[in-house]
């Protein structure tokens, strides 16, 4: 891993001149003289760009094209470029000077930079000449960096990348990834892009942005906020692989970008999932994925055993009882295999339901042809164990009892406790499908009598989708061979071929979500285990439900029956628009669920993932600018 040997700067609304204003009011001026009134948008969109590019990409927009036809009945050509730009040049040359005040942070960087031999270098939009004054001002402040290069020197501008790997020439650096490049325009991510070099965006005071210094900081904490979020997501669209407020933020952003792993480049998402899986997931989970792994090799097989043991232990005691049977797939996939592998032919299986993954099991049962009874609660319904008791007492034919713990079609909580002590007291089996709880709240199957629980690797435990997992109770599966309605879905099978094999699967096992998954598992340890994690969980819930409440949004449930993985709202009131207030969300950086029952019109906000209270906090003010500008 090559640490960072160089910063490739950008000049103006990077480190001088504070929101990019010095090209932007000569274009609006220039283009208004030919009788085109330029939007502030228009003449910014294609800033970073060489000053005489920048011209023509702004008279060639359709609008502005079009409006040139009708002032000089023709379409506007090469020549009109070359005299609008010759009447931008001098008038920018007669107020560069005024705008080229070296941007807070700038000097105290370079400090840092210069104390680790870090080499600093430029490319700007900027022609020689005009580089000519700026650099002679910035001197005078004291910024001063290695090397400046213009298009003119290597003939071309960005978003090419040519005028950089001319810095790293004349700097004497190699490879791509020891150097960074910061911007604040869209032009200069693609530059840092293209050249193969960190790509970072500086976001108060860019171009980007588009703010005075006084605009800026005459906006309330939250609207700042707002901006600043939005800038970050133009930035990380166009591809950058970090942003950073203010340059005072690069030091220890270098620090991090030394750090990661394998000179491995993981870009941060473009918005926050806040669903119930796939979820997000951190950096370092996505990163572990970045390897081939061989499915029969030692070293793969060895993680899968030890996964398999970390398994056990996240979900019980007594762990010696207890074996993890892992399963290719979704998470439908290992309840399948469970209802399919463990209930004998002459079986009967009671599924207590109370939402759509409840009838889920049903339906496995239904399509298997294994004989069932449905105890339904309806979609907002508690389970009753009085009912349960009442069944099993009258039904001897039942064998097994399956029960969904969190169901995510609403947020509610199974109480599994009381479930599983009248299943067990009847002495029938107990499946789970613990699929959204697992990881996330706390738990021992044999405390709660439970043979089998399914869960996944995309819910709590906070992997990627590829696989789901089976925590069986040794003395129940152990009685399933042959009784499985599927070859692939067999959980015997795939059980004594673990054993069998020290971590084998019997088919193609997805290796690169096995081995995140178990980043993922470390990542967890890491925070405290699963108390620590459903600590976080419950206190997003609390905040969420809390600032929803406060701006009109009602939860389906109240506290005793609401889980801490995800919860409903009530829409608040009939003109609610979820798709616009989805898009609205996705635009600010977060993405919600729909709802899933049909009793009363809601939507879904998760709390699990990689998410924080600072997350939740976000959100929230999204869904605050939603509601004041659509009331
Ligand atoms: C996510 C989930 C499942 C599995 O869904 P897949 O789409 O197959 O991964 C099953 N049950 C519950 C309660 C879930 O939340």
């Amino acid at each position: 891993m090559p640490n960072i040997q160089a910063v490739i700067f950008d000049w103006a609304g990077t480190t001088v001149d504070y929101g990019c204003f010095a090209p932007l009011e000569v274009f609006v001026n220039v283009f208004a003289k030919h009788g085109v009134t330029l939007t502030l948008e228009e003449a910014r969109g294609p800033m970073g760009m060489a000053k005489r590019d920048h011209v023509r990409a702004l008279l060639f927009l359709p609008r502005v094209a079009a409006l040139w036809n009708e002032l000089h009945r023709r379409a506007p050509k090469e020549a009109d470029v070359d005299a609008l730009y010759g009447e931008f040049e001098p008038a920018l040359m007669r107020t560069l000077s005024q705008h080229a005040e070296v941007l807070d942070g700038v000097l105290e960087t370079c400090a840092w930079l210069r104390e680790r031999g870090i080499k600093i270098g430029s490319t700007t939009g900027y022609t020689a000449d005009m580089m000519r004054v700026v650099t002679a001002e910035a001197a005078k402040q004291g910024y001063v960096p290695d090397a400046v290069v213009t298009a003119e020197d290597v003939g071309v501008g960005r978003p090419q990348p040519f005028m950089l790997q001319h810095n790293l020439r004349m700097l004497g650096v190699y490879p791509p990834r020891a150097v960074v490049k910061v911007g604040d325009t869209v032009a200069d991510i693609q530059e840092g892009v293209n050249a193969g070099v960190w790509s970072v965006g500086v976001v108060v005071g860019s171009s980007v942005m588009g703010m005075t210094r006084s605009l800026y900081e005459a906006l309330f904490p939250g609207e700042r906020e707002e901006a600043c979020v939005a800038a970050e997501r133009v930035f990380l669209e166009a591809g950058a692989d970090a942003t950073i407020r203010t340059m005072a933020e690069l030091p220890a952003l270098i620090e991090e970008l030394s750090a990661r792993d394998e000179q491995i480049q993981v870009p941060d998402n473009p918005y926050l999932l806040l669903t119930p899986g796939p979820l997000s997931t951190t950096k370092t989970v996505k990163a572990a994925m970045l390897r081939d792994w061989c499915t029969w090799d030692d070293d793969y097989n060895r993680i899968v055993q030890q996964l398999r043991a970390d398994l056990v232990a996240l979900a019980t005691g007594q762990t010696d009882d207890y074996t993890a049977v892992l399963m290719q797939g979704s998470g439908t996939y290992s309840v399948e295999s469970v209802v399919g592998s463990v209930i004998p032919n002459e079986g009967k299986l009671l599924v207590l339901t109370n939402g759509a993954y409840g009838d889920r099991i049903v339906r496995i049962a239904q399509v298997l042809g294994i004989a069932y009874t449905q105890l339904d609660f309806g979609e907002t319904g508690e389970i009753n164990p009085d009912i349960l008791a009442q069944v099993l007492a009258e039904d001897a034919a039942i064998t097994h009892v399956a029960v969904v713990h969190c169901e995510t079609t609403t947020g509610m909580l199974n109480d599994i406790a009381s479930v599983g002590k009248i299943v067990k007291a009847r002495n029938r089996g107990f499946i789970v499908d613990a699929m959204s709880s697992f990881g996330g709240i706390p738990l021992d199957v044999a405390e709660l009598g439970i043979d089998y629980l399914v869960s996944s690797a995309n819910k709590c435990i906070q992997g990627v989708p590829g696989f789901g997992f089976v925590i069986a109770l040794k003395s129940a599966l152990s009685g399933c061979k042959g009784l499985a309605r599927s070859l692939s879905l067999d959980l015997y099978d795939q059980w004594t071929a673990m054993e069998q094999g020290h971590g084998k699967w019997r088919f193609t096992s997805p290796t690169h979500v096995v081995r995140a998954f178990c980043q993922a598992m470390q990542e967890l340890r890491e925070e405290g285990g699963v108390a620590a994690r459903h600590a976080r969980y419950a206190q997003n819930q609390r905040t969420l439900v809390e600032g929803m409440r406060a701006l009109g949004f009602a939860p389906l449930f109240e506290q005793g029956q609401q889980s801490p993985i995800i919860t409903s709202f009530l829409y608040p009131d009939p003109a609610f628009d979820f798709q616009t207030f989805y898009e609205a969300l996705k635009r600010k950086g977060y993405v919600i669920y729909p709802g899933k029952i049909s009793k009363a019109p809601t939507f879904r906000i998760g709390n699990i993932g990689d998410v924080h209270a600072s997350d939740i906090k976000g959100l929230l003010r999204a869904v605050a600018g939603y509601t004041e500008t659509s009331s």
